[in-house]
Parts: C-alpha cells; structure tokens; sequence
C-alpha cells in the first residue's frame, strides 16, 4: 500500500516560499550535524529522515557533517558508528562528508575579523565570574571589567591565545553584543576557549576551541547550507546565529526550530545513553534494548520501518511524547510484509505420536501469506516433536482452546493430533503422548470436522538449539526523566531482558545470517543476533505480534 501523501509540514511550507521568492536560487541544501559524542538514537533518525528527506523531495543536497568542535568528549568510534547507522537507514551524502574542525582555521580568520570590527574582545574572567555577571531573565548583566579593551589589544591577546602562550581557562574571546539584552544568550557570549586537549581530527594543532553557537552559524554558512533545520531548545539562540553571520556579512543560511522526538519508556540523550553504557546496565551500545540506531539494527528492526514511523510521526512546534508501541506498530507493519515465516518453539514440550511411523515426511509451508512472490518451503515432520508448553494445559479453563487432554487440534500444516496421555516427572508435564490423523494431511480434515486451534511445532531430531533473547521495555515508567528527582537509572527495568536457552528452530533458521529478520509463527519478528557463532544460533524476539499500538489506541477513543 502506498503512503498516503502527508499534508505538508511548517518546515516544507517554508521552503516552499522560500523557492517562490526566489531567496537561495531555488536551492534547498540541508544538513545533518551530529556531534560524534555518542551513537545515534531513533531521535537522530528523525532529524535524518527530515534533512536527507527534505533533500530528496525538493531535488536538493544534504550533507553529513560531524559537529566536532568539543575535543573532550568526541571519538573516532562515534563518527565510524554515525556513518554506518545514516547509511544503514538508507540515505546518502554522496561526496558530502564535512567535519567542522576543517573551518577551524577559516573560523579563527572569521573570529579575528570581529575583533577588527570591536565586536569581539579578550575577557579575562574565569567561566564561574562570567556566568555571574552574566545576569538572569530579570536582572540585566554587568559588563566585564575587560570589556572595553582596545582592538590591537585585543587582536595580540586573542592570538597569543592561539599561541598557546596562555594557560587552560585564564582567558575566553566573547563577542561584543549586549550585557542588558533580555536574551541570556546574547549578552556577550563566549566564542573560543582556552582548551589543551588532543581533537579526533586535528590532533594538538590547536589549543583554542570555538563554541558550539560561535561555530554552527559558521558551518552552515561555509558549506552554503539553505535551511538549518534544528531542535527547539535552539531557538532562542536563533538571535546569535543571526548576530554572528549579520556581524561577518557573510553568507546566511535560515535557521529553523521542530520538536525533538521522545518516546515512552526510555530515554534518548546521548549523555544519559552513554551513563548507561559505561555503568554496565546494559551491554554496550548495540543492546536491544536501547533506543540507538546500532541497538535498533540489532533487535532486527528494518531501516524502511523506522523510515515509516519518521515520516508518520511528521515534525511540529511543541515538544511531545510519542508511544513506543506506535513505534512497534511501523516495524512490525513492514516486517509483516517482508519478513518470511517459520516455526520455532520457545518452551519446548515433547510430543510422541504414537501412531505415526518411524519415518519421517515432510510438508509444504508458506513462506509468507502477505506474499505469494516468497514461494513455499518443506518442513521435516516426524514422530517425535516439540510444541510449547502453553500450547497445552492439563486443566484448561474455559476459554482455552488449544491442547488438553483429550482434545483435538491442528499442527501448522501437517495434521491433527489427539491428545491420549501426559507424561510426569516430579509433578511437571515432561511429555504428551498423542495420536494423528493421517486423513488430515496438510492440516485440513475430508469429513469437514473443525477443531478450534492452529498450534506450532518443529520435529525434534530436526530441530536447530537456539538461545533467545525477549526484550521489554527498558524502563518501569513512561517518562523516566519526569519522576519528581528520582534518578532515572533505578526505574531500569529488571525484566527487560530474559534469556532462554533451550529454543527449538526448524531446520530452515540455520540459512539465515546474522541481523536476518524472520516471524516465528504465533510467537513475533525475530533476528539472527551478532553473537551467533557456527555452533551457537542466539536470536533476539525483535517485537511479539500483538499489537499494542492498536490497544492504546482504542481505550484512548476513536481520533477526530
Ligand atoms: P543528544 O542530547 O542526544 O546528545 P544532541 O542534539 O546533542 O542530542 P547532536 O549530535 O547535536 O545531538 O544532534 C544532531 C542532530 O540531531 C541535531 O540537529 C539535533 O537537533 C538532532 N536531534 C538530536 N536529538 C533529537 C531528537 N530527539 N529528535 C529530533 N532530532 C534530534
Ligand atoms: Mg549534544
């Protein structure tokens, strides 16, 4: 089914004006601008969809670009895992790799520039003062007593500062703006500090590093970006990143501000992601359970699904919290329509039927009903077989319709089995004993007799080990950071990973490599995990089948 046409977002009627009037010559030219401090979260994912989406549409550029102007926190590792997760998604930057520590030197040129024009001066408070004299919303800051220092003094200091003549910290250049203005952020707001530290890109080549507001303008202004497509929490600084391109007269990009995504049950700042890395509460990075790109990947989700769930969730003014389930509810739709079925049994219980030969047959499967085109498989049957053990109760309630004793139902695809016997060991149903009916091949009976349960199975000489791992949610509540001061890493959730390892697979899971995606029949979307060796098959339940989304759905009442 085609994507009906979504009505067009505020970014997109913007940009639209902006080609009727001519204002960048009919260019759109966007960017995604990460700072490689941490792996990228389904939040980036939602600002890359946007940008090279943008780009897309309109025939345009997007480039990927790393924000590295912080030499403290960034790495290597980072910028390798960004580009692989922006390509895994789908999208391309064909030769349009920038770093921003490559303007460094062009910055320091531009820097100077405002010092030569008295709009940029050499401040000798330290970080504590400054933010002190900085003032609050209701109390107008006060100028530093180094403010009015003469233009040539401030040139000689500012590159002596480059110089490495000064220690760390001793002095910051500011630009020349405002002390009383009611923005926070313009009231002479640091532009460079004094920082020795080695950077991914440019090793010890410099001992001064420019500030995140100093240097983004600068960036896009150099790589001739048309619309800088940001967060909201950048829109007060708008004003300086205006100030900053007006101050220069050099080319001005138009900043613009959307609502970041959050999502239920987890947490999304890098910050905290990396929090939970380094303090081991889950395994690295790449674990399921987190909301980062390299984890999604893992869990089996598919680029095209999370492609879906961006363009569904579309881009607004006001922050908001989306349902994780309806993140779910995109994968599994796609997965639905890609992914092929088999069987595989989780819990397993033996089955012996008893009146069925000792050799074995095989029977015809669908790889995918949704799909036709994905053809059919065959799936050795035999005496012995597993199912699962909630497929079966010795006391079944009365809205339990599959195994019991006595009771009838359906193997997927192969026949239907009567339940004569059960086998104990220490009080627990180890074995059922039960008889098929040859008559029912292909799981349909000639006399028309109905029973009311499909159930899966594998034969167990046949049968694959696996480990696999369930995931739920990552946290206990909906908004871990909103739970009036309590530290969001005890809300962990300690069910959120639980590990069998005694799965029974058909035969056919072996063929699949790691990260392939699979449904098990009744059981959920499934993924061949990284840490599958030759003799050790470990699959991650990527989500089960039910459909949540649907549920929260309905109890919130039909949408306008
Ligand atoms: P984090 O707080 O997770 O570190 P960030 O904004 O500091 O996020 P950047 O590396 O600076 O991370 O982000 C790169 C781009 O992705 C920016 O344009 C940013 O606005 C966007 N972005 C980051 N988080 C989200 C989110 N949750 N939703 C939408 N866009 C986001
Ligand atoms: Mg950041």
């Amino acid at each position: 089914m085609a994507e009906p046409q979504a009505s067009k977002d505020f970014i997109r009627e913007i940009i639209d004006a902006d080609l009727a009037s001519n204002k960048y010559q009919g260019r759109v030219h966007t960017r995604f601008p990460p700072e490689p401090n941490g792996y990228l979260h389904i939040g980036h994912a939602k600002s890359i969809c946007l940008n090279f989406g943008i780009a897309e549409q309109y025939n345009g550029k997007c480039n990927l670009r790393f924000d590295d102007t912080n030499p403290a926190k960034e790495e290597e590792e980072y910028v390798q895992s960004i580009i692989t997760d922006v390509k895994w998604l789908g999208f391309d930057w064909q030769d349009r790799l920038f770093y921003a520590s490559d303007y460094f030197d062009q910055m320091y040129t531009y820097a100077e520039d405002l010092v030569k024009k008295g709009k940029a001066y050499v401040d000798d408070l330290t970080a504590d003062q400054i933010a002190e004299l900085r003032g609050t919303l209701t109390n107008p800051g006060t100028k530093s007593p180094y403010r009015d220092r003469s233009i040539d003094e401030n040139l000689s200091l500012f590159r002596r500062m480059k110089a490495g003549e000064f220690p760390d910290g001793s002095k910051v250049l500011r630009a020349k703006i405002d002390m009383n203005h009611p923005n926070l952020n313009m009231r002479d707001p640091v532009m460079y500090r004094i920082l020795r530290a080695t950077h991914h890109n440019t090793g010890d080549k410099w001992c001064i590093y420019p500030m995140y507001d100093w240097a983004h303008g600068l960036e896009d202004s150099i790589e001739h970006i048309t619309h800088s497509i940001c967060t909201l929490e950048f829109e007060n600084h708008r004003p300086l990143y205006d100030w900053f391109l007006d101050a220069l007269g050099v080319y001005h990009p138009q900043q613009i501000e959307f609502a970041r995504l959050n999502l239920t049950f987890t947490v999304m700042s890098k910050r905290l992601l990396l929090q939970l890395v380094n303090d081991g509460l889950v395994k690295g990075w790449d674990d399921p359970r987190l909301p980062t790109i390299s984890g999604m990947r893992r869990r089996g989700y598919s680029p095209s699904g999370i492609r879906t769930f961006a363009k569904r969730i579309g881009v607004a003014k006001v922050n908001s919290i989306v349902d994780f389930e309806f993140l779910e509810y995109c994968i599994r739709e796609d997965l639905n329509k890609t992914a092929p079925r088999y069987m595989g049994v989780l819990r397993p219980l033996k089955v012996t039927i008893e009146n069925y030969p000792e050799t074995k047959e095989e029977v015809d499967a669908v790889n995918n009903p949704e799909d036709p085109g994905m053809g059919s498989r065959r799936i050795p049957f035999s005496k012995t077989l597993y199912i699962e053990q909630d497929d079966f109760m010795e006391q079944p309630p009365p809205k339990f319709y599959r195994l019991a004793l006595g009771r009838e139902v359906r193997l997927r695809y192969a026949y239907f089995i009567t339940c004569r016997d059960v086998v104990k060991r220490d009080g627990k149903v180890v074995e059922l004993r039960c008889t098929y009916d040859p008559a029912t091949k292909g799981g349909y009976a000639p006399d028309g007799r109905k029973v009311k349960s499909t159930i899966h199975w594998v034969s167990a000489s046949d049968a694959v080990d696996a480990e696999v791992r369930l995931y739920n949610k990552l946290f206990t509540v909906r908004d871990p950071l909103d739970q009036k001061g309590a530290d969001y890493k005890t809300l962990l959730n300690p069910q959120s990973l639980e590990i069998l390892q005694q799965c029974k697979v058909e035969p056919a899971v072996k063929t699949c490599k790691p990260l392939d995606r699979f449904q098990f029949e009744r059981l959920g979307y499934f993924c061949v995990d990284t840490d599958t060796t030759p003799g050790h098959l470990v699959l991650n339940r990527t989500t089960e089948l039910r459909d949540t989304w649907g549920k929260i759905q309905s109890a919130a009442g039909p949408k306008p």
